[in-house]
């Protein structure tokens, strides 16, 4: 074990460019570690292949925290971590999903060291925040020292199981928020497992549900532990448009379109069948609340 351990080399650099010079050194990668929650997992169960690993805490001043653009966008820090994002006012005003689901993230001491950053490259089709940020149409920003800075959108940022699109010379630097469309009223997520609290995802999702004249004129639904990488189901987002959530064949309507897009994964945590069943029911259930919480806004169709 020491002689393991000897092999192993961690850089901590304060400054951002001395981090992208490591990551864009020839010979062996160097993996970035933030929280560790998701890395000394692997590292436990011995499926750590890298030997060199980089330290991001010393970059809290360019990596931390949380900023609000003009706009009314939200910056998310590569840094910042579940705990951070869960105490701000104006995340629990304007993201209500997001801070529900950063509280259900394992328990305290995951949620004061973990990070959103490491939850979407961590591309796990079980993770909880980062589907939500998919649902509110979040965006990645990376940044390389050969390439500068790239925004990828989250749609297009998981390629396969646990694979994402980062270049290994690129670090998350940010995640950014939109202001969303349809105010905290349209967003909804829930996470079933085999608890209420620290389990893993049996089947999830994340929705934005949008409404105006009682109608449903926008639908972003994520499906969570359903595949390979949290999605989002197309089918489905079709499916509901226009829909005032009291047609009698709703549900089979979403159950048709679910199979026409989504083989739920069939595996220890729980069956195909199960996901299939308890996920068109959270579609359902995403839609009245959505329409209930919408309230004259979506009944007058103002977008709030
Ligand atoms: C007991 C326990 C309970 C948990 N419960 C949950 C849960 O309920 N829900 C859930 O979704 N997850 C859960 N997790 C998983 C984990 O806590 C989250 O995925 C967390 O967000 C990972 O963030 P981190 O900062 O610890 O990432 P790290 O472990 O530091 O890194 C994770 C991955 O991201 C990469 N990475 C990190 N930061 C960057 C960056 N800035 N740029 C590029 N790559 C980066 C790392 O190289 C690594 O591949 C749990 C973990 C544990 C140990």
């Amino acid at each position: 074990m020491s002689g393991m351990i000897s092999q192993l080399q961690a850089s901590r650099p304060t400054d951002l460019d001395a981090a992208l010079a490591l990551l864009a050194e020839a010979g062996d990668p160097w993996r970035p570690l933030a929280g560790g929650t998701d890395l000394l997992v692997e590292a436990q169960h011995g499926r750590l292949q890298h030997r060199r690993f980089l330290d991001l805490s010393g970059l809290q001043g360019s990596l931390g925290g949380l900023r609000w653009h003009a706009d009314g966008t939200l910056e998310v820090g590569a840094l910042c971590t579940y705990l951070q994002l869960q105490r701000d006012a104006r995340v629990q005003a304007e993201y209500p999903a997001l801070c529900a689901m950063a509280r259900l993230v394992g328990a305290a001491q995951i949620q004061a060291r973990g990070t959103l950053a490491g939850n979407i490259e961590n591309a796990s089709p079980a993770a909880d925040v980062a589907p939500v940020l998919l649902a509110l149409g979040a965006r990645v920003r990376l940044q390389s020292a050969a390439r500068g800075v790239r925004e990828v959108a989250l749609d297009d940022y998981w390629t396969g199981y646990r694979q994402t699109v980062r270049g290994q010379d690129e670090l998350i630097v940010a995640v950014l928020v939109p202001p969303q469309p349809f105010g905290p009223h349209a967003q909804w997520s829930r996470k079933v497992g085999t608890r209420s609290w620290q389990a893993i995802t049996k089947v999830g999702i994340a929705a934005r549900i949008g409404w105006a004249e009682g109608r449903i004129v926008e639908a972003r639904i994520v499906a969570v532990s359903m595949a390979a990488t949290p999605c989002r189901v197309a089918a489905i987002e079709q499916a509901l448009l226009g829909c005032s959530g009291e047609e009698p064949d709703l549900a089979a309507r979403i159950a048709t379109a679910q199979q026409s897009a989504l083989r739920p994964l069939d595996d220890v945590r729980s069956t195909a069948a199960y996901r299939a069943t308890v996920f068109g029911r959270l579609v359902l259930q995403a839609v009245c609340e959505t329409k209930g919480a919408a309230g004259d806004a979506g009944k007058g169709g103002s977008a709030a």
